[in-house]
């Protein structure tokens, strides 16, 4: 990895599922709220502690197998939490 060189302040965030870095429009965010409420964020302009994961399939559904959110925002989502993602993953892809 090279460090140090003055970029452009791109956008990239790491998918929690693969941890691939990808660019913030290839993923979904989920953000945890200041009032501890979590939702998944579409405009990814909701302030908060945001979480995210690749708008695919594959990784939508390791989330939900896994879990992969619960460690994050260090809660117990419902599944139905999980399911709304890969919902909202089917949309968009
Ligand atoms: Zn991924």
């Amino acid at each position: 990895m090279s460090r140090g060189k003055a970029t452009k302040p791109i956008e990239l965030r790491r998918c929690v599922v693969c941890r691939q870095v990808r660019h913030k429009s290839e993923l979904l965010r989920a953000v945890k709220t200041s009032d501890g409420k979590i939702s998944i964020d579409g405009a990814t302009k909701t302030f908060g502690r945001g979480a995210y994961v690749c708008k695919s399939q594959a990784c939508a559904a390791a989330l939900k197998k896994r879990h992969g959110f619960d460690k994050t925002f260090k809660t117990k989502l419902p599944a139905e939490f999980y399911d709304a993602i890969c919902a909202a993953v089917d949309a968009a892809v």
